[in-house]
């Protein structure tokens, strides 16, 4: 239709989000079904941070916030990013808090990106970062990673796909869907093709807390001769269980994040007042809570990881962050990643999403969450069992 722009039609639906119309359209038909294709942990949000709102809307934190969000909040996030990260990030001038990581993606690729500009995306990658990049008329060009080589990134595959107009490069880590950790080899990789092309870094850091290795989380801004260009995104969903809350926040340069600000400023204003409170108890207040359930889905994982390893030609590595498997079917009597989900669902009811959803290098694999509730895990499990 002309009332809608070229810009917007090109973009594609998530195909996550069309999962999701499947599976209950099949629940529609009276066919039960498991769904291991979101990922959003089943857990509600830890008690004291929900006082914490409570207490907030009481007391009259019912107003718009600055823009920027509560400087008590970035406070808290400048300490957690110096401690945990070794970023430096100034609470004044180098971090917005954002209605959701999500948001503080989108305000940063508004003002990074001009139309027709490039962004490097390691794929797989998570779903939305390609239609985001094409929201603003620019190109997400995919920096295809190998199951060979466990999806490895290296230098040489970025700079094959440098041209000049590549801005930034977009990493994500603990990644979605691989569950690999960046090394500390790619984090210098990245580092030096950012400095030779003078690129931005944008690397979004949700799945930080949930980690099963003795490794630690690698913050690109805390690596030499980034600081000055990368843009740390993070948030509260996925560690602090707080999907439904829409809080995060972006760190970086003070020269870009003021030009963020005003994205934030003229579109939503500023993240929910009592929501950014929440956010404040959730930093500052006891993560306890947060083991307590990286150590349920570390169970999840183990008892996921054995079940899908005996299906006949599946291989699957150990993920080292986040919530998915991302188990290779090409063994299988179902090698596409359509076939295979396809023929699960149809066997199982057992409800996996299709490795091609995450670009280039996913197809072959299809994507398990086991942030589902122990009670899904089980049901699953017996499933498994039985095929
Ligand atoms: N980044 C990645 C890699 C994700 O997988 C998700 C959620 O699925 C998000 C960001 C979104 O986080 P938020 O809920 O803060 O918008």
């Amino acid at each position: 239709t002309r009332y809608v722009a070229d810009r917007i039609t090109q973009v594609g639906r998530s195909a996550t989000v069309a999962l999701l119309d499947e599976v209950n359209r099949l629940k529609a038909q009276g066919i039960s079904v498991v769904n291991l294709s979101g990922g959003e942990p089943d857990f509600t949000t830890p008690p004291h941070i929900i006082e914490a709102a409570e207490a907030a809307l009481r007391s009259g934190a019912t107003h718009y916030t600055p823009s920027r969000g509560l400087p008590a909040l970035r406070e808290a996030i400048s300490v957690k990013l110096r401690d945990c990260n070794g970023v430096h990030a100034d609470p004044e001038r180098g971090i917005i808090v954002t209605p959701s990581a999500k948001h503080a993606l989108y305000i940063t690729l508004a003002t990074v990106l001009d139309a027709g500009d490039e962004v490097l995306v390691p794929t797989p990658s998570w779903v939305s970062y390609a239609p985001m990049v094409q929201l603003f008329g620019a190109r997400a060009v995919s920096v295809p990673l190998q199951p060979e080589d466990d999806f490895t990134l290296t230098a040489d595959r970025l700079e094959d796909k440098v041209t000049g107009r590549t801005r930034a490069i977009l990493i994500n880590t603990p990644n979605n869907p691989t569950g690999r950790l960046l090394t500390p080899a790619e984090a210098a990789a990245v580092a030096r093709v950012a400095v030779e092309h003078d690129l931005v870094l944008i690397t979004d850091e949700i799945y930080e807390q949930i980690r099963y290795v003795d490794r630690p989380h690698l913050s690109l801004a805390s690596r030499p001769g980034c600081e000055e260009r990368t843009v740390t995104i993070n948030g509260f969903s996925k560690g602090y269980a707080m999907t439904g809350w829409r809080l995060g926040y972006a760190a970086g340069p003070a020269a870009v994040i003021g030009e963020m600000i005003k994205v934030q400023e003229h579109t939503v204003g500023c993240a929910a007042s009592f929501t950014q409170l929440a956010g404040l108890a959730a930093l500052t207040g006891p993560q306890a809570c947060v083991q307590q359930m990286v150590a349920a889905y570390d169970r999840r994982r183990e008892a996921l990881l054995n079940a899908v390893r005996r299906l006949p030609g599946v291989t699957c590595a150990d993920p080292e962050g986040a919530f998915y498997l991302f188990p290779n079917i090409t063994g299988s009597a179902n090698p596409t990643s359509d076939g295979f989900a396809g023929w699960l669902l149809e066997a199982t009811g057992v409800v996996v999403t299709p490795g091609h959803a995450f670009g280039l290098g996913g197809e072959g694999h299809v994507r398990l969450s086991f942030a589902a509730s122990d009670a899904v895990i089980t049901d699953t499990l017996a499933r498994l069992e039985r095929l």
